[in-house]
Parts: C-alpha cells; sequence; structure tokens
C-alpha cells in the first residue's frame, strides 16, 4: 500500500475528458504492491467508463480521498492499489458498473465493511474496487430490517434501538453487514437464532451479465440458499432483509482472568459448548486468550451477551464461579454494548488459522498450552501480538438451519463445536512469510493430533480462516456439488470466478 501514492496521475485526467477511447489508460505504468506493471486493458477500460458515467463516484490515485478509500480495511495486509475505486449509491449503478466490468474484461473486487483481513479478499492491485461508502440506507419494517450493504452491524443495532429490537449479526462494531451475513456470522444470540444468513429473509443481487434479481424462500430458491453461507461466489448483494427480534435490553459481561485460571477457564468453555436445550435463553461470547510475550503470562477473557436483565447474566455462570482479575456485569442496550467495542481499521497485520473439534476440556487445554510455546519460537517478531480464540458453535445453532426449511452450505450436523483460532498480530512486512508459516504448521499439527484423538472436525469458519485453508471442503460435499450447479445456472459466464477477486473461491 505505501506505493500507491506513486500511482499514474495521468488517471484523473482521463476521466475528466471522459475519455473518448475506452483503453486511454491502457499500458500505462502502475506501481502496485507486487511492483511495477502496466494497467490491464481491462481496468482501463472499466474506469473511463463508470468515469464518463458517474465521474464523482470513481475515484482515482490521483484524487483527494484515494487513500482514505484504498485503506479502508481493518488488517493492513489488505491495503491494495486499484486502478480506480467506484462508490455506487444504488444497486443500478452496481449493476451498470458489472455490465461494464464485464464487457471490459476487467478484474474487481468488492468491499463492505472491509475487516476480512488477507490480501485480495476485498482489493485489488491494478483494478475496479467497489467500494459501498454510499449505499448505507436501511428501512425497519415490523419484524425485518432492510439493509444496504454499506452498513455495519453497530448501524443496524442503531438503527434498531428505538423499536427494542435487534438483528442477529456481528460482535463488534464495525464490521460489514455485507461479509459477514454471506459467510455465516456468529452472533451474540447464536444459541437460539442460529448464524447471521440463517436470519436473512431475502437478498437482492446483481448477477454476473448485471441483471438484478430478488431470492427469498420461494422465488429463485436455489440462489437464496447458496448465498446462506456461500460467500462471494453467486453476485453482489445490494439488499439484505433481515429478520430482526424484541432486545430491549440486554445483560453483558466481561471477565478477565489470571493465566493460574486457564484450566478453570477451559472448562467452562467446553461445558459452554456442551450446554444444549431446546428453548435457550439467547446468548453468545467472546472467547480469548492473549500471551504477553513480554510478561510470559497468558490472560483468558469473556465477553459474554444473553437476551434479558439477568444481572449477571445466569448463562455465564461457570465463568463467573472462577475468580478472575476483573468482572463487570452490566445490563443495557444492544446499541450502548456495541458502541464500546471497536476494531479499528488498519488494526495490525494478522494472520488467522483455525480448525473445528469436538469439545474437550483436557485436550484443548493442552492445545493452548502448546500454542503458548509455540509462541515463544517467534516471540522475537517485532509487534507480535497472539491470541487463542475459541469460538462456539452449539448444536442448538445447527439445528436453526435443520429445522427451518431452508437449510444453508454448510450441511452441520447438530454437534457442539469449537471452532479454535490462533489470531496472529504483528508489524513488519518482513515477517509475513515466517508469522504464516509458523500458524500453519502449528495449527495443521494440532488438528492432525485430533483428528487421532477421534474429535477434528473438517468443518473451517470463513470468518476465522487463514488465507491458505480451503472452507469448501469441510462443507458437505453434496452441498458444494449443489453450488456449483447453482453458480453454473446464476453465473454461466464465470463472473465471480474469473474477474472478481475475493474471499474464498468455490473450486470447479
Ligand atoms: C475484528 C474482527 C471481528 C470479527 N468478528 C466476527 C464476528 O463477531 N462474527 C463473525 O461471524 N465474524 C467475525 N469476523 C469475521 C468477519 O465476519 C469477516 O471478516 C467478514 O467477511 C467481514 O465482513 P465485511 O463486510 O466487513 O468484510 P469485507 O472484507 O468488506 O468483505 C468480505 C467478503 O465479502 C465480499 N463482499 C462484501 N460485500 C459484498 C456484497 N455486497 N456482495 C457480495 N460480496 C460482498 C467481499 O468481496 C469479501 O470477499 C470478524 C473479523 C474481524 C477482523
Amino acid at each position: 500500500m505505501r506505493y500507491f501514492q506513486q500511482l499514474l496521475a495521468f488517471a484523473s485526467i482521463a476521466c475528466i475528458g471522459h475519455a473518448s477511447a475506452p483503453d486511454t489508460l491502457a499500458g500505462t505504468s502502475v506501481i502496485t504492491s507486487l511492483g511495477a506493471s502496466n494497467l490491464t486493458t481491462g481496468a482501463a477500460c472499466a474506469c473511463n467508463k463508470l468515469c464518463a458515467l458517474y465521474s464523482n463516484l470513481v475515484i482515482f490515485p490521483s484524487s483527494a480521498n484515494y487513500t482514505e478509500q484504498a485503506t479502508y480495511y481493518w488488517d493492513v495486509r489488505a491495503d491494495l492499489s486499484p486502478a480506480c475505486i467506484f462508490l455506487p449509491t444504488t444497486a443500478n449503478e452496481v449493476a451498470t458498473a458489472v455490465k461494464h466490468l464485464v464487457q471490459c474484461n476487467a478484474q474487481f473486487a468488492v468491499r463492505g465493511g472491509g475487516h476480512m483481513n488477507f490480501p485480495g479478499s476485498n482489493n485489488i492491485d491494478g483494478g475496479v474496487l467497489l467500494g459501498f461508502n454510499n449505499m448505507a440506507n436501511y428501512q425497519v419494517n415490523e419484524d425485518t430490517i432492510d439493509v444496504e450493504p454499506g452498513m455495519t452491524w453497530y448501524d443496524v443495532y442503531s438503527a434498531l434501538d428505538p423499536y427494542g429490537r435487534t438483528a442477529i449479526g456481528g460482535r463488534l462494531k464495525t464490521i460489514g453487514v455485507p461479509g459477514l451475513t454471506l459467510i455465516g456470522g456468529v452472533s451474540y444470540f447464536i444459541n437460539k437464532y442460529g448464524f447471521a444468513m440463517d436470519n436473512v429473509v431475502s437478498y437482492e443481487v446483481v448477477l454476473g451479465d448485471g441483471s438484478q434479481v430478488t431470492t427469498d424462500s420461494t422465488t429463485n430458491p436455489d440462489l437464496f440458499w447458496a448465498l446462506k453461507g456461500g460467500g462471494s461466489n453467486f453476485g453482489i448483494v445490494t439488499k439484505f432483509k433481515l429478520k430482526t427480534y424484541s432486545m430491549p435490553h440486554i445483560s453483558t459481561t466481561i471477565q478477565v482472568f489470571n493465566e493460574s485460571s486457564t484450566y478453570a477457564f477451559t472448562k467452562a468453555v467446553c461445558d459452554w459448548a456442551l450446554a444444549d436445550s431446546q428453548s435457550p435463553v439467547a446468548a453468545g461470547s467472546v472467547l480469548t486468550i492473549t500471551y504477553n510475550v513480554t510478561t510470559k503470562e497468558m490472560s483468558p477473557s469473556l465477553l459474554g451477551v444473553q437476551a434479558g436483565v439477568s444481572n449477571p447474566p445466569s448463562e455465564f455462570k461457570n465463568f463467573t464461579a472462577i475468580p478472575g482479575v476483573s468482572k463487570i456485569h452490566n445490563v443495557t442496550t444492544g446499541k450502548q454494548w456495541a458502541s464500546t467495542l471497536d476494531s479499528p481499521k488498519q488494526m495490525f497485520r494478522v494472520m488467522f488459522a483455525h480448525h473445528s473439534m469436538i469439545p474437550d476440556a483436557d485436550v484443548l487445554y493442552s492445545m493452548i498450552e502448546t500454542w503458548k510455546n509455540a509462541v515463544e519460537k517467534i516471540s522475537d517478531v517485532q509487534g507480535l501480538y497472539p491470541t487463542f480464540v475459541a469460538n462456539i458453535s452449539p448444536a442448538s445453532a445447527a439445528r436453526v438451519a435443520k429445522t427451518n426449511g431452508i437449510g444453508n452450505v454448510w450441511g452441520l450436523d447438530d454437534e457442539p463445536l469449537i471452532w479454535w483460532q490462533f489470531s496472529t498480530g504483528w508489524d513488519l512486512q518482513q515477517d509475513d512469510l515466517r508469522v504464516e508459516g509458523w500458524a500453519r504448521q502449528l495449527t495443521e499439527h494440532l488438528h492432525g493430533l485430533n483428528k487421532h484423538k477421534g474429535l477434528a472436525r473438517d468443518f473451517v469458519y470463513m470468518g476465522d480462516a487463514g488465507e491458505w485453508q480451503d472452507p469448501f471442503a469441510g462443507f458437505a460435499p453434496a452441498n458444494v456439488q449443489r453450488m456449483r450447479e447453482i453458480r453454473a445456472a446464476y453465473d454461466p459466464n464465470g463472473t465471480f470466478s474469473k474477474l472478481n477477486w475475493g474471499g474464498f473461491k468455490l473450486g470447479y
């Protein structure tokens, strides 16, 4: 990204002149994060066409707000250098853009909240970036909300706050609605309402030929199903209709523990994952263990949330019983809670790595110990910020899709899972490969041990995975086959497989 300011200055000149030739910029030298290259004919053609149509919505490297847009990412590794950035204001403009991108054979990327963390997941060097910052309108209905893809989850919770309602979405403030909802979506109410994708009533979609369709349980139902967990493989969603639920108050807890409580914490994590009820109190958590390479101390922590006013929240009693460094309980609103949980742009360089397992406290504890010892091997990496994350996927969450008549692409069995993850932050580009190699090797080693013990499961969540992992390999095989058939029907020319960079792509 540090190169983007050196990008071609010609671009804005061509735009102001409404470029008569579509490939005015083609062949112009562009410095990307991969080095110098020629701007492709396709990108030049598309940037010029978009600029001719919507000159005030297209940003070039010489534009004043290019840097702001090109760094609208949580992970600095995702900063790349697009040839131009298009900020549509309507679905029709998105559809027109897709037609021109296809006509020009231009590679492009799509960005919502910018939280997917690896290079190329939501940005592109030398291609066209579509950002949704200008599409953040919403409409609150009786028990749904219509949401455009430029909204963050805090925007959604804020919109619903006056009505005492909430939607099923992200656990931190600035995560985007589109990315999280298209890959699944772990919320604070997972045990009762399932995943964010299970709570989408309809999608409005721009397909790969630039046409627009609505999908719901009766209209284009196969595409409706495929969008529930299928990521960026089928189209660009321009509106989500999400279910909402009455939730005037939530009960929250923030608990931090000493290293000496790590086993008790691990046991509470597993018991929490195993908890199962046909009519649970809606609740969810963020469970992490950080390791400080200077003090050599681990620190487990819990963010817990449940519906209602029980104080402290009853669902987390096993954690509350463990002596801790600090415990803060509160009864508040979803909007107020989310307002305190920012995940700002340009946080870190971060490598994710993850697998799934059946809960087993002794095994999970030994994995945490192994991880802690392994972190020491890279403790000289500047700015190292190692975190072990345990995301809970309870049996009741999988049951929502099994019983709602629609399902989702995952096809999870209704068994409790712990999605264990290393989230490793660091400072310098020079350490990228070292951290990635470390994370890959350790993750696969621990997953291999769990396979031997019969505890491993193949499911990999796109929101927790490293870029080198293949989440589709862990979905039910029949579902992957069905996704391919749906892709062939709705995107026969492969716009989202050949031209669109981004996220995890369904192979062939
Ligand atoms: C700090 C942090 C906290 C997180 N917390 C949670 C959590 O609580 N629960 C959870 O489930 N996950 C969580 N995640 C993972 C998160 O859900 C994913 O990274 C998700 O992709 C982010 O969505 P976004 O819109 O911000 O992402 P983006 O990076 O903007 O988009 C993600 C992908 O979706 C595609 N996309 C974006 N908009 C559209 C669209 N309109 N149509 C089609 N494709 C589109 C992009 O091209 C990209 O491939 C977290 C991640 C981070 C970094």
